[in-house]
């Protein structure tokens, strides 16, 4: 089994997807090992995506996540990171994300695309300590 950290973020939230986000996590087979609504202050955003740092469009996402609340969420299961990846669809969500997909069915913008999912055991490590390091 492997766990997962997802983020339904502030736009997810603001637009009442939570609960359909939540149900299609629940409805795949996956299972909720940790979940909290909160405000995401500057520094935490800023080291969740450290990797984006310098990109053109890296201050926009800190200012648009850390702007209201948003869902995080641990997800426990098998394959958990490849299996919501799957769930999600592609980053853009009108030009890679299929319809059936969480972004695919309710996302238009890349900014805007509703939710986060790690992209790697490695990183789904270093965002479950930063995000829940109690768990
Ligand atoms: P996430 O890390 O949120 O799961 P991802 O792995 O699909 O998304 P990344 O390439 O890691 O995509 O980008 C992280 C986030 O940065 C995207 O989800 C999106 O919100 C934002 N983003 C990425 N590319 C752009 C862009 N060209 N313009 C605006 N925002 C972008």
């Amino acid at each position: 089994s492997e766990r997962t950290l997802v983020l339904v973020k502030p736009d997810g939230v603001s637009r009442g997807l939570v609960g359909e986000v939540i149900s299609r996590i629940e409805r795949k087979g996956l299972k909720l090992a940790a979940l909290e609504l909160r405000v995401v202050d500057r520094a935490t955003a800023e080291q969740h995506y450290a990797e984006h740092d310098g990109k053109p469009f890296y201050n926009d996402l800190v200012e648009f996540i850390t702007g209201g609340p948003l869902v995080a969420l641990v997800v426990e299961g098998p394959r958990a990171i490849s299996a919501f990846r799957q769930l999600a669809g592609g980053t853009d969500p009108v030009e890679k994300a299929t319809p059936g997909t969480i972004r695919g069915d309710f996302g238009l913008e890349v900014q805007f695309n509703l939710v986060h999912g790690s992209d790697s055991p490695e990183s789904a490590e270093r965002e479950i300590k930063l995000w829940f390091p109690a768990l």
